[in-house]
């Protein structure tokens, strides 16, 4: 409970109406809406967002946003669709039945579809007249799990294991916030990932496995997700959708070949169910990264009836934010890489933990200074060109898989700054040039004391090199996949302090005196000299 102050809940109804078309077609109710607070809330409690950030970024809130490039690869998101079902494994979508396997996939493969092929505004709509998208170049990854429910038969759910089923007596509605099945968080064999989650009415089953009627209502119809902004980064992002199966079975055995309807087949009943992939399930994956509703009919997010087909360009842009800023940001796969340039032209700060796509050019003189914590896709670089710095100060720099990314490349004359207080804890993090050292260039560096450069040359053998930990008290690490011929250290007066002919992947540094080193490893290709700092 204490998690609802951060909570913004979208719920959304699905209709059935006795009108000649497809009688399930998404609408949202007002009814049934907890009014979002305002996003600009974030600007008075960053602490809502980051831990100690938020500022002046381009990618905080009101600032500009990322719009996905014609180029771009797509990016991706992981949603665990979670069927529950009684102990048998009946009652819900069932694992091992084809048929229904088969909708959902069916399901899954028409969200996709609608979210990379966008319709347009029409006309009055928001959006309509600008250069618009068709696609978001966001696609979902979906895994299906099935898990017996101790509380399957109530739709009172909330249910805690210590308390059992209508355990503390929840009530289904929002604002509630333990029906989407809080204790699925927390359930080790669910990997990372949005938990979507399918229960089932199962008084409203059993009538229907019992009597063979289906004209009773399939329950309740609405779905409801979560929005990222107020939820902390590390907990779960959920989906709610009570009564799918219940739905399905209605449609299958009531509404087929049913006169009211226009006596459709199933095939195309069918088709009106699968329609919900089309509407429905991009609308609360919007809500997911960071969506309101709007007004207009035929947007994704409208709460009126029309197509429902597309995204503004604004909706695109806050997609993309937040999947960089939010809790939403880490449910996006690991490889997710958009192979396009953020280019840095002019002096900016990043004061937001950001989690990027790109690789990040920095080009005209321009410097780049990062304070939060900044995860790169492996894929990705950082680039600075010649005359142009990266500065990290107090920030944590690493890897999206935190195994593996691409470094920090600087080029010419560029240069890259780390402050003292930055925490880099990861050992893959390196910073090479291609340039051999030049004394020109350890100079520059010398000019930015207390601050250090860690450059490195060549790329003869494309090995990079890398020495850690950055400062140090006592030890260096050298890791390289070269034989190293000699290791010295130099004094920023020159003077050679330190020496060892062999292939030593360990300095003991402890004998020297706190300040800044340079570090040379000769290898059989190359020579490379980078600076430490021994404190
Ligand atoms: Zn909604």
């Amino acid at each position: 409970m204490r998690y609802l102050l951060f909570f913004t809940l979208f719920v959304c109804t699905f209709t059935s109406t006795h009108a000649q078309d497809n009688p399930f077609i998404a609408t949202c109710a007002m009814g049934k809406e907890v009014q979002p607070k305002e996003i600009g809330h974030i600007k008075d409690n960053p602490k809502l967002l980051n831990t100690n950030c938020a500022g002046s970024s381009p990618y905080n809130y009101d600032n500009n946003l990322y719009m996905p490039q014609s180029n771009d690869a797509v990016i991706y998101i992981k949603l665990n669709f979670i069927f529950l079902t009684k102990p048998d494994g009946t009652g819900n979508f069932e694992q091992n039945n084809p048929e229904h396997v088969q909708v959902i996939d069916d399901l899954v493969a028409a969200m996709n579809y609608r979210i990379a092929n966008l319709g347009q505004p029409a006309a009055g709509c928001d959006g309509d007249g600008q250069t618009n998208f068709s696609n978001t170049k966001i696609q979902a990854v979906v895994n299906k799990i099935w898990k017996a429910d101790p509380a399957w038969d109530f739709l009172y759910t909330g249910y805690d294991p210590n308390l059992g089923p209508l355990g503390g007596n929840m009530p289904l509605y929002p604002p509630s916030s333990d029906y989407y099945y809080t204790y699925l968080d927390s359930d080790p064999s669910i990997p990372s990932g949005i938990n979507v989650v399918f229960a089932n009415n199962g008084d409203i089953y059993n009538h229907y496995m019992t009597t063979g009627d289906y004209t009773l209502p399939p329950g309740e119809g609405w779905a409801a997700s979560e929005f990222p902004y107020y939820t902390p980064v590390d907990r779960k992002l959920r989906q709610f959708w009570p009564n799918l199966f219940n739905k399905y079975l209605s449609m299958k055995n009531f509404v087929v070949n049913n006169p009211t309807w226009g006596s459709q087949p199933w095939s195309v009943i069918r088709q009106w169910f699968i329609g919900m992939g089309y509407t429905s399930f991009p609308h609360e994956l919007g809500h997911n990264l960071g969506l309101y509703h709007h007004d207009c009919g035929s947007n994704i997010m409208s709460y009126a009836q029309g197509n429902h087909d597309y995204f503004s360009r604004d909706d695109i842009g806050t997609m993309y934010r937040s999947a960089s800023v939010t809790s939403a940001r880490q449910y996006f796969t690991e490889n997710s890489f958009k192979n396009t340039n953020l280019n840095v032209t002019s002096n900016e700060v990043w004061d937001i933990n950001f989690r990027n796509y790109s690789t990040v050019r920095i080009d005209n003189n321009a410097s780049l200074k990062t304070t939060c914590k900044l995860i790169m896709a492996p894929q990705s670089r950082v680039i600075v060109k010649s005359g142009s710095n990266f500065i990290i100060e107090g920030a944590e720099v690493s890897s999206a898989n935190n195994s593996s990314w691409n470094g920090v490349k600087v080029e010419g004359n560029g240069y890259c700054l780390i402050m003292p207080d930055t925490k880099i804890d990861n050992n893959y993090f390196y910073i090479y040039t291609d340039n051999i050292m030049t004394n020109d260039k350890m100079s520059n560096s010398k000019a930015a004391d207390p601050r250090i450069s860690k450059d490195q040359k060549p790329a003869v053998s494309q090995s990079i090199l890398k020495i850690y930990p950055n400062p140090t008290g006592d030890f260096i690490n050298i890791r390289t996949d070269e034989d190293i011929l000699s290791v010295s250290v130099y004094n920023m007066s020159g003077q050679k302090i330190i020496n060892y002919n062999e292939n030593l992947k360990r300095v003991d540094v402890q004998p020297i005196p706190n300040g800044i080193y340079l570090l040379e490893i000769k290898t059989k290709a190359q020579t490379i000299t980078e600076k430490f700092i021994k404190k």
